[in-house]
């Protein structure tokens, strides 16, 4: 008794479910639901043609992604390039992610002392590929007012491939952003690597 009650409410579950979405794909019959920049696919925008390779040159160049990551007085100046006075994003520099993940961008804002440079290492691997390096910043560069010191390298680059340098002590905002500008023209192949 109990399992015919069963099996005859299941049915009209079922029932009930084929109807509702009957009623369903009726309501959306004939409605074109067209792509718009927020919510667009590459392949709605592409009209389904696989994207070409100018395309995600194009995506890339436009859509770079910096990990949130400072390690000195350095990166209060890359603060203040993250603010609303230079508004990089106008360029296609996007916000700052918190994990090495979501990220294609490292710029290094600070001095790099021997003990971190295992670490530094570390998040670089993490990055996305293609990633690229910005030493921002004479520590970055080449020790800055640590030259000599004995537990700070002389320089980023002596540990990981660097893309862009920036000059100063403390290096301006605005010089990164011309240096974002730099980096943009290589990764799209507009100057040597
Ligand atoms: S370059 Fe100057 S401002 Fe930047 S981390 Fe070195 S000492 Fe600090």
């Amino acid at each position: 008794m109990m399992e015919d009650q069963a099996d005859a409410s299941s049915e009209e579950f079922a029932n009930a479910r084929k109807e509702m979405d009957k009623l369903v794909y009726e309501s959306l019959k004939g409605r074109e639901v067209k792509p718009n920049a927020l919510f667009a696919k590459l392949s709605d925008l592409t009209r389904n043609l696989p994207p070409t390779k100018e395309l995600v040159n194009w995506a890339r160049v436009n859509s770079l992604w910096p990990l949130q990551f400072g390690l000195a007085c350095c990166a209060i100046e890359l603060m203040d390039f993250g603010s609303a006075r230079i508004d990089a994003e106008r360029k296609g520099y996007l916000l700052f992610r918190g994990t090495p993940r979501q990220c294609d961008v490292m710029i290094i804002a600070g001095w790099v002392t021997k003990s971190m440079v295992p670490e530094i290492k570390r998040l670089y691997e993490q990055m996305s590929s293609p990633r690229y390096i910005v030493a921002f910043g004479e520590c970055a560069t080449c020790g800055g007012p640590w030259w000599e010191s004995y537990n700070i390298i002389k320089g980023i680059d002596e540990v990981l491939p660097v893309d862009v340098f920036v000059a100063g002590c403390p290096p301006r905002p605005e010089n990164l952003f011309a240096a974002l500008i730099k980096l943009q023209k290589k990764v799209g192949g507009n100057i040597e690597g």
